[in-house]
């Protein structure tokens, strides 16, 4: 397997890690075929051989930009928060493992963010009283309207940022989230 690396998380994929968070995927990762980096879920054209990440130009951006791109960080922590719970709380051993598997690719999700801002710590936020969401199918209608707020974000913001390469990372995460809406819908 070459090894590559994924330009918008910046991880490097390897035999060792290509299978990870493969529950968060409608078709997952082989080491003959790679689809997706495991790591943020972006598509294989984003994976690169030796491939460096996106480069942006953070003086183009101002408060507004990163008033979006602070928020973004606070949803994609949000939904990994959420998900982190709701496989704690999952009958299923499918939805468990999945949700464990989507917590972590929100979480990376934030960490482009927080790159993106020079934001260095973690938004600590509000506990939330998941206790309404007492069965599996509950937690995956909350984990859809979740992706489908997300997917609403980034198109709705996107338009205000002004640099060209962050718009492309808020597209290609957006279209990340869009699987996310089928995998949690069914
Ligand atoms: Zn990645």
């Amino acid at each position: 397997m070459v090894k590559m690396n994924c330009i918008v998380c910046g991880m490097g994929i390897n035999e060792k890690n290509y299978n990870f968070n493969k529950e968060a995927f409608i078709n997952s990762n082989s080491k003959e075929k790679i689809m997706y980096c495991p790591f943020c879920g972006v598509a294989i054209e984003y994976l690169i051989e030796d491939g460096q990440e996106i480069k942006y130009d953070r003086n183009k951006l101002n408060q507004n930009d990163l008033k979006i791109i602070d928020h973004a960080v606070k949803l994609e922590v949000f939904n990994g928060d959420f998900y982190k719970k709701a496989s704690d709380m999952a009958k299923d051993e499918n939805v468990k493992s999945m949700f464990k598997a989507l917590s972590s690719i929100e979480y990376m999700h934030a960490r482009i963010h927080k790159k993106i801002a020079g934001i260095k710590e973690i938004p600590a936020l509000k506990d939330m009283d998941y206790s309404k969401y007492n069965t599996d199918e509950a937690l995956l209608a909350a984990a859809c309207q979740r992706e489908k707020h997300a997917v609403e974000y980034y198109k709705k913001y996107k338009k205000e940022i002004h640099e060209e390469n962050i718009v492309k990372i808020f597209d290609v995460l957006s279209r990340v989230e869009e699987e996310h809406i089928e995998l949690t819908g069914e």
